[in-house]
């Protein structure tokens, strides 16, 4: 256990509160602490996802201890885009109460549309002071212009997420290895950084980032620019507290 790792905080985590993710926080929290991490972002899908969590599961996640079985919960969601305005499916009040957002394009939330409407899409998100986070931005039914949502992202402060279930063998969105070298080239030219989720639906996978970590290697990206290799780094370009 405890195996050197290049992320401390996997920001990026579904528990069964998603409608379709298997496990519950202790079992996370279990999970994480074994494989070393400090801690994870729960981001569970936001109500716009069919099953996805309630409003009130948002609200009251603030009952939760920051600890749990050892290592650092963050409160979170990943929540839908549901137009080419960027628009999301949680409103403000329930934005407060969370620490760190996703905002995402998903098939069941958002039609496909052309190159055009995605980067508008993706622009008017990260205008959300909110969307702390561009969730797998690695999806060939979701092109983009790469420059301008990179540029984007550097201006608002917007992490663009590395998503290790899309670069699997067994992930379902397409085209992603092409997608995230064109994304990382962008990245390191323009010095923006990026943050590496695991998206995992189920507790074994919290913290798994080996695709990521791989293909991160083989780019030669550059250490500095990964947001969640440390608590210390996470905190400060999140600026969340403990
Ligand atoms: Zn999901
Ligand atoms: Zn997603």
């Amino acid at each position: 256990m405890n195996t050197k790792r290049m992320i401390a905080i996997d920001t990026h985590t579904h528990s069964i509160a998603s409608g379709h993710a298997y496990s519950s926080l202790e079992e996370m929290a279990r999970a994480a602490f074994d494989k070393g991490l400090g801690g994870f972002v729960l981001t569970d899908h936001s109500p716009g996802m069919p099953g996805g969590a309630h409003l009130y599961h948002f609200y009251n996640l603030r009952v939760l201890p920051r600890t749990i079985h050892g290592v650092s919960v963050f409160l979170g969601a990943e929540a839908n885009i549901i137009n080419y305005d960027g628009e999301i499916d949680l409103e403000d009040d329930v934005l407060n109460c969370l620490e760190l957002v996703i905002a995402s394009f998903h098939i069941p939330t958002c039609s496909i549309g052309s190159a055009e409407e995605h980067t508008s899409a993706l622009l008017g998100a990260m205008q959300n002071h909110h969307v702390k986070v561009i969730g797998h931005p690695d999806d060939d039914r979701y092109p983009f212009d790469v420059q301008a949502v990179v540029r984007a992202a550097g201006e608002t402060k917007t992490l663009l997420e590395m998503n290790n279930t899309s670069l699997s063998p067994r992930g379902f969105r397409v085209g992603s290895r092409g997608n995230y070298i064109k994304l990382l080239n962008e990245c390191r030219k323009q010095g923006v950084m990026i943050t590496l989720g695991s998206d995992a639906h189920y507790s074994s996978r919290v913290g798994e980032c080996d695709y990521s970590e791989a293909l991160l290697k083989e780019l030669n990206f550059p250490e500095e620019l990964i947001a969640n290799n440390s608590l210390e780094r996470f905190l400060d370009v999140t600026g969340i507290r403990l």
